[in-house]
């Protein structure tokens, strides 16, 4: 098999809280170096198209993505799926229903925002201008943008995380309906970013071997941002779950210099890579 590398397999566009087009965010992937990609947008597939078409002008292979908001336990969490078939009515209805929760949870965060002083309404109108699936990042941008925080990470910490004023809870679905809906779609279901959840190391291999059971596939061993510890406990965790690994940058946005595309340590040889079975185009 002859995939190209490096590989990025977590990557963000404008449909939903990446700063770049489906098309500048190609461009801005090839130009890192990056040979094989996936678009993982939240909750929609919406930039798939355009980014499929700018992968091939640049020569490079491309996976069509989404990360799915999901939750296991009370708490949210992110299954990226991987090589869907984006038309796949399964998913049409899916994706729908998450818009649904996002749109509804967008307004109460708004009205949250507001009861606690800050100005959430006018955030979200102009949220709502942009045509993007609302995310919480969108919220951050727009609070900055209004001088209630002084960046999107402040804005998390007073306004938008958990237990903050704008906090809002929203029902998304079990991991194994998220998970199901990724394999019904012909993809392959991958944990995002699993050291981010604050769950203790029981819980963490509780939560890959229920995923596993659920016919999950893979967790990203290598992701943005993550350490070199995380990274050691999650190739632990891919082989005592007997799961894949993949590669991922969860890269929004050209202006965090920390995180750009495609710079990822290698999958060490002990886990067979998720992507083993795309070819690129
Ligand atoms: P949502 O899916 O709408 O809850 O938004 C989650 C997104 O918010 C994540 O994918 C990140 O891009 C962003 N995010 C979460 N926590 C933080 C944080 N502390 N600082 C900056 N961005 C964050
Ligand atoms: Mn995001
Ligand atoms: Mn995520
Ligand atoms: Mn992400």
């Amino acid at each position: 098999m002859n995939i190209p590398s490096p590989v990025d397999l977590h990557l963000h566009s404008t449909a939903s809280d990446g700063m770049l087009s489906p098309e500048a965010l190609v461009a801005h992937v090839a130009g890192c170096g990056v040979r094989l990609m996936a678009l993982t947008d939240h909750d929609t597939v919406a930039g798939v198209q355009a980014a499929a078409g700018a992968a091939r002008a640049h020569g490079i292979g491309f996976v069509a993505g989404v990360e799915l908001s999901a939750a296991w336990r009370g708490r949210a969490l992110h299954v990226l799926g991987l090589a869907i078939d984006p038309c796949a009515p399964v998913l049409t209805r899916a994706l729908c229903g998450q818009r649904a929760l996002r749109e509804e949870r967008a307004e109460r965060i708004a009205r949250k925002l507001d009861a606690a002083g800050a100005p959430g309404r006018e955030a979200l109108a102009g949220i709502r201008g942009n045509g993007s699936l609302p995310t919480r990042t969108h919220f951050a941008r727009a609070l900055v943008a209004l001088g209630a925080a002084a960046d999107c990470g402040k804005a998390f910490d007073r306004w938008l995380g958990r237990g903050k004023p704008g906090h809002v809870a929203s029902a998304w679905p079990t991991l194994e309906e998220a998970t199901a809906w990724i394999v019904q779609s012909g993809g392959k279901a991958v944990i995002a970013h699993p050291m981010r959840y604050p769950l203790s190391a029981g819980a963490r291999r509780e939560l890959c071997a229920e995923f596993a059971a659920a016919g999950g596939c893979g967790i990203e061993v290598v992701t943005g941002g993550g350490g070199v510890r995380d990274r050691e406990q999650a190739i632990s965790l891919a082989v005592r779950c007997r799961l894949e690994g993949s590669v991922g940058s969860d890269f929004h946005d050209p202006a965090v210099p920390w995180n750009p595309p495609g710079r990822l340590a290698k999958l060490p040889s002990s886990i067979r890579p998720v992507w083993s079975g795309f070819l690129p185009e």
